[in-house]
């Protein structure tokens, strides 16, 4: 968890799952993704009703709408960190993330498709 207090000061909201087993796991359009075990940062924001959205993310069963929801089914939700939208956002939180030593693309465009980003859910070592 310390990664969060270094990187992510000025975006909405990062969140940590792991994934504790290799799994396929199709991700809507992105079609089926193999997602090694090993832990996970998603970075995403909401605009509004933020604490509606975080229950959200806590909870496994839902209608499927963002690719999180996706791996969330899998995977243990093992922390969040809400940070102000004053600053630059989750673009640049999720550049920060990838910057990161040993950071690794495991579906690229996954939560970022209505952006320019590479992804925005990383695994790290
Ligand atoms: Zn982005």
């Amino acid at each position: 968890m310390s990664i969060f207090s270094k990187t992510c000061r000025r975006a909405a909201a990062t969140g940590c799952s792991w994934c504790w087993r290799p799994r396929w796991i199709a991700v809507g359009a992105l079609g089926r993704v193999r997602f090694p075990a090993g832990r996970y940062v998603y970075t995403g924001s909401a605009r509004r009703n933020l604490a509606a959205r975080l229950a959200r993310h806590g909870r496994r069963r839902k209608p499927f709408r963002w690719h999180i929801d996706y791996l969330r089914r899998y995977a243990r939700l093992a922390g969040v960190e809400i940070h102000p939208l004053d600053g630059p956002g989750e673009c640049e939180l999720a550049r920060e993330m990838l910057a990161l030593r040993g950071a690794e693309i495991v579906a690229r465009g996954f939560g970022s498709s209505d952006c320019m980003c590479a992804t925005h859910l990383v695994r790290l070592p």
